[in-house]
């Protein structure tokens, strides 16, 4: 039998939670260094562990070879990604069958973005078109998963515009969904806003800020413009100014404060977007404070 989900009651209780994200290595060796990170961070205790599901549903084996060493070697809870791109219903509700009889009791649910070269999202021949269909199907036949929705708080770049975009959040929470975790940003203003103007169109479930420690001028660029996200101009300047290899530690450090203030202002925990390397992640924990608790 399915085990209700422990990052819905973690999200729900006072102290904040954190959780740290990976993606599916592209061979052993990737695969060395994310277990290496993994490694570094167990002893910290995250909450939860992430791991996505590759870009044009190509990760399939991947996604759940790692999710189960993350979850049966190194005993972390595992929250694995799954998209709807290129899955029919029958194809996601076998991966999401896996995923339950793997051990699996939360699930980020996520349309995903359009394969490579081609610009506008087209669900498979029998597939699904929203990530609010995938939150539906998966409440329909696993009713005990928690489920994690992505948001946008700068907008999702497809999206006319910010109401648009809040009223498809909506039908996604409305559809089931447990929590919601954003896409990066770097002023958080934007998360204050976002979780405001939320409250306001009636999504009441638990937003858990995404950060990127950036760890180049050329990174941070790359993603803001993938992802639409404003870089604010004292980050680019500390950036611009600072040599390439104190880049990891600014970035570090901008995190750690995003995050001090984000839970001063009551943001429920912080999900830190690792990208499979140990080192910013370590950083930011401790200049959190945050001690082992695990050998
Ligand atoms: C926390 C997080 C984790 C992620 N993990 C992954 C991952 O593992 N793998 C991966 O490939 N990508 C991942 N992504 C990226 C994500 O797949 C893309 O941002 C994708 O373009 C949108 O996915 P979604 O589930 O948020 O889409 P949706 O919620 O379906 O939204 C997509 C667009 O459609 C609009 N929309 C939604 N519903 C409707 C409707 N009913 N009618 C009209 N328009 C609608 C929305 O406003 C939005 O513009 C992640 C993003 C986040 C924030």
């Amino acid at each position: 039998m399915q085990k209700s989900s422990t990052i819905t009651s973690a999200l729900n209780q006072e102290s904040p939670l954190f959780s740290v994200e990976f993606f599916p290595p592209k061979d052993d060796a990737g695969g060395r260094r994310m277990l290496e990170t993994a490694e570094a961070i167990r002893p910290y205790s995250p909450n939860f562990v992430s791991i996505t599901y590759g870009a044009g549903g190509g990760t399939r084996k991947t996604t759940m070879r790692y999710a189960r060493i993350l979850q049966d070697e190194y005993n972390f809870e595992v929250m694995p990604h799954l998209t709807c791109v290129g899955h029919t219903v029958d194809e996601l509700l076998e991966i999401l069958e896996d995923f339950a009889k793997a051990g699996f009791r939360n699930v980020m649910a996520l349309r995903g973005d359009p394969p490579q070269g081609e610009d506008v999202f087209k669900a498979a021949a029998g597939g699904l078109s929203y990530g609010s269909d995938l939150v539906e199907l998966i409440r329909k036949h696993f009713p005990d998963f928690g489920i994690g929705v992505g948001g946008y708080p700068e907008k999702h770049p497809e999206a006319l515009d910010k109401t648009i975009d809040l009223t498809n959040l909506k039908t996604k929470v409305d559809a089931g969904a447990d929590f919601i975790t954003t896409q990066l940003f770097f002023d958080n203003r934007v998360y204050f806003d976002f979780v405001k103007s939320c409250n306001e169109a009636g999504i009441d479930k638990p937003i858990l800020p995404g950060l990127l420690p950036v760890l180049s001028l050329g990174q941070v660029r790359r993603f803001c413009k993938m992802c639409e996200a404003s870089l604010p101009a004292a980050l680019e300047q500390s950036l611009t100014q600072a040599e390439d290899e104190d880049h990891p530690v600014i970035g570090s450090e901008w995190a750690a404060a995003q995050i001090n203030e984000l839970l001063n202002g009551g943001a429920p925990g912080y999900h830190i977007y690792a990208l499979n390397k140990p080192q910013s992640t370590l950083q930011i924990l401790e200049s959190l404070g945050i001690e082992k608790t695990a050998a």
